[in-house]
């Protein structure tokens, strides 16, 4: 029986694309009644075996094993999260960044960032922060909710050292200029990819930098037909010229931690505070002002940074506030 991946689901309809990668045709299939009965279905993404009937359409007949399964988009076996943020328009939000790296973390998700708009600041300026704007990136908080907005452009080289300190590939990129689209599309190749991140950050427009034809709407389009964007409820994954697939609508568009329930969840989530959370002096330590702590030391010794601690307070705050809350 012939392995294939489901690349749409449509109205009752799975479009399954062979495996064998000859045939670029998807086969229109229908699912078989023992899914139904076993409280089972097909996702878009999922590996499965089918058949073919006789009117040239075709049967899913067992679904592989899922290594992940997202919520939104409804998507299985997705690898790798392509968080995408603006350096300006809107505004870089390095507390929203991190929230979506919780979320990917949790979800186990390979990720990486993908600065974009990169045309909208001067090479100069990106190039040779002042200190002032150093200061302002690293010392956390310049807004009462805790958020750190990265008002000058010119922090990106800053938050591009932090992340990558951390451990994340950091892409710096513009859909406009055509910058920056080559390292996404080789990470992108061979596997199902999610694109993330706010609402006119340019995800479309990267989407169609990548893929040629490919015409997604973007923000000003829909402004122009008076209508919202994304208003189709399907889920279609968007093939790659290097065998890549990407989900054409973002994910994790609600970011409210129900994947993360204990604070050493939370914990494990910010990737560079591991090594140090191993060797704090309690076990369960919430690395908030416990004796011991090598968290906050290594904050204090500017090992982590000090916006990522504090946005790891903020949200541990939160957690813990929803539990109180259920
Ligand atoms: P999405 O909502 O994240 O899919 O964002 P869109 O792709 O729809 O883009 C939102 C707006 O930003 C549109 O007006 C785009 O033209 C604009 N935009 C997207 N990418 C870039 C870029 O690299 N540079 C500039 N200057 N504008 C961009
Ligand atoms: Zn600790």
């Amino acid at each position: 029986m012939p392995h294939g991946l489901i690349v749409k689901a449509l109205s009752g309809y799975y479009y399954v694309l062979p495996e064998d990668g000859e045939n670029m045709m998807s086969v229109q299939c229908r699912a078989r009644g023992i899914f139904k009965k076993r409280g089972e279905s097909p996702l878009v993404g999922d590996r499965v075996l089918y058949g073919l009937t006789e009117n040239g359409e075709g049967t899913v007949d067992e679904i592989l094993p899922r290594t992940s399964e997202l919520v939104r988009p409804q998507v299985a076996n997705v690898e790798l999260a392509v968080l995408v943020f603006a350096v300006q328009e809107p505004a870089l939000n390095l507390q929203l960044l991190d929230k979506f790296l919780v979320h990917t973390e949790s979800a186990g998700l390979e990720t990486i960032i993908c600065l974009t708009k990169q045309d909208l600041i001067s090479v100069d300026e990106a190039v040779h922060p002042d200190t002032q704007q150093q200061s302002q990136v690293w010392s956390g908080s310049n807004s009462k909710s805790g958020s750190v907005v990265a008002t000058e452009t010119s922090s990106m080289s800053l938050i591009v050292q932090l992340y990558e300190k951390v451990g994340y590939q950091v892409v710096v990129t513009s859909a406009k200029m055509g910058i920056g689209i080559q390292p996404i599309l080789e990470r992108l190749s061979g596997r199902i990819s999610v694109f993330a991140g706010q609402s006119g950050v340019g995800k479309s427009s990267l989407l169609n930098a990548m893929v040629p034809g490919l015409q997604l709407e973007t923000n000003q389009i829909s402004m122009k037909l008076g209508r919202g964007k994304h208003t189709t409820r399907h889920v279609e994954l968007i093939r790659l010229q290097n065998g890549g697939l990407v989900a054409d609508t973002p994910g994790f568009s609600q970011l409210d931690f129900a994947q993360v329930e204990e604070a050493e969840d939370l914990s494990s989530c910010f990737k560079e505070f591991r090594i140090y959370a191993a060797e704090c002096k309690f076990r369960g330590c919430q690395h908030q002002h416990e004796p011991g702590c090598k968290v906050i030391e290594a904050k204090e010794q500017g090992e982590i940074a000090e916006s990522r601690y504090d946005h790891y307070l903020h949200f541990l705050t939160e957690i813990k506030e929803r539990k109180r809350r259920y």
